[in-house]
């Protein structure tokens, strides 16, 4: 006999499919076909019951190699290193629960530490624009049932949100977009020709770099004022053309990734875009959103708002919250040789970060919780394997829309396998005890 669990948060990118369906075992403990997910996130739930997952946390010894410790001997080590630390670093925290962001924020607190999430390396950008100049925004539900005019800027979401065009943003028939993509024009900016770009009305194929030029194109054939021939690489009969099919929508969204908040410009870039949507809304309604990758650095970022009233880049070290991006900063940070720890959840800097900051960690007393063996995990002094949230252990996830949705429990974890809040809490614990408070 097995068990249908339906209604399923899929825990890894930010577009948060809530429809899937998994099989799992009577017993709860194995999964057994996931349904609905993208190749992706199927793989996720898949690759969770992986036979040799570990399943307890590992030090790193000076030869390299690894031993196992219990978990009191990793939450040992964590709290010491934290609180001795002058100045930890604190990052990640984009794949785990908001319930987890919140009992870090309180142990960030507790030891002064300098604390950023994944937005430092792509839409940090686009936080530090909104608070330039606001964001006229929607939710994605919106898009589906009114969406006539659809805009990816920088993005790629055939490859990085697979479902997003399915259920959201060019396929589906909605309330008032009942003839699906048929009923949709599709503009897509991208110097590549991208999966995406293949299934565009019209492809703007801009020069690398030059997406605050063609903004600025975009708002001047709004005006019907004069264009030199060529804007970013594009003819202006082209621009002119894209304008055109934007202003004559009854609803539009651009959506847009780090091909425009990482090109030359950066939050520029995002003012630009912004402004852009502000100006079509002479004309028509436009909206305007963040395609955002790990599947809640969005939560990340509205409970560092609600608590510290900055959403990353957070300096603790002063008993109050400051924020400077470009100071306060992961890779500054570490490229200053400023933080003198390093504590790793939710996140794979070992991957995502440039190689000179990888060697400062690997060179740093370090923690890395993630349930896999990452580049991180390897370079850490310490590696505690905690369980999967949405897939092992519930909690409130943000979709990249800013809609929080509640993710679900599937199968039980390993035996004695400890969940991320938890760990965090007897940290904290631990920590409170070292310090006397
Ligand atoms: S699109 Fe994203 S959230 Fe949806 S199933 Fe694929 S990986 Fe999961």
């Amino acid at each position: 006999m097995t068990n249908m669990i339906t209604d399923v948060v899929c825990p890894f990118c930010g577009t948060l499919c809530d429809d899937l369906e998994v099989e799992v075992t009577d017993d709860g403990k194995k999964i057994l076909s996931v349904y609905n997910a993208c190749a992706i996130g199927s793989e996720k739930f898949l690759h969770s019951q992986a036979s040799d997952r570990l399943t307890r946390p590992r030090m790193q010894k000076d030869d390299g190699t690894w031993k196992d410790v219990s978990y009191s001997e990793a939450i040992d080590y964590t709290a010491k290193m934290l609180a001795d630390a002058k100045k930890p670093l604190m990052y990640g925290w984009s794949s785990t629960s908001c319930d987890a962001q919140g009992v870090g924020s309180e142990l960030g607190e507790a030891v002064r530490a300098m604390m950023d999430n994944t937005a430092t390396v792509c839409h940090g950008s686009t936080l530090i624009a909104v608070q330039d100049v606001g964001i006229p925004s929607c939710t994605l539900g919106e898009i589906k049932n009114r969406a006539d005019r659809v805009i990816f800027w920088g993005c790629n979401p055939a490859h990085a949100h697979p479902r997003h065009m399915s259920r959201y943003s060019i396929f589906p028939r909605g309330f008032f977009t009942g003839k699906g993509s048929k009923g949709r024009k599709v503009i897509v900016v991208d110097p590549r020709v991208t999966d995406t770009a293949k299934l565009a009305d019209v492809h703007l194929q801009l020069e690398q770099g030059r997406d605050y030029e063609l903004f600025d194109g975009l708002r001047t054939a709004f005006k019907g004022e004069v264009l030199p021939d060529m804007v970013a690489g594009i003819p202006k009969e082209k621009v002119r053309e894209a304008a055109d099919l934007m202003k004559s929508g009854r609803f539009g969204i651009i959506f847009f990734g780090m091909g425009v908040t990482q090109s030359l410009g950066k939050n520029h870039n995002i003012d630009a875009a912004i402004s852009t949507t502000r100006d079509l809304n002479d004309y028509t309604k436009f909206s305007i959103m963040a395609m955002r990758g790990h599947y809640n650095v969005t939560g990340s970022g509205q409970v560092w708002g609600w608590q510290f009233g900055f959403p990353y880049c957070l300096d603790l070290t002063r008993g109050f919250a400051r924020y400077n991006p470009g100071e306060t900063s992961s890779n500054d940070l570490l490229r200053r040789d400023e933080v003198d720890a390093v504590f790793v959840l939710g996140s794979d800097p070992g991957a995502h970060f440039p190689i000179s900051s990888v060697k400062k960690i690997a060179n740093l007393p370090s923690v890395c919780i993630d349930p896999h063996m990452t580049p991180t995990a390897s370079v850490c002094k310490l590696h505690v394997p905690v369980a999967f949230v949405g897939i092992e252990v519930g909690g409130c996830c943000y979709r990249m829309d800013n809609v929080p949705i509640e993710t679900r429990k599937v199968v039980e974890p390993p035996e004695g396998m400890m969940t991320d809040e938890a760990f965090l809490e007897k940290v904290l614990d631990r920590v409170k005890q070292i310090k006397g408070a």
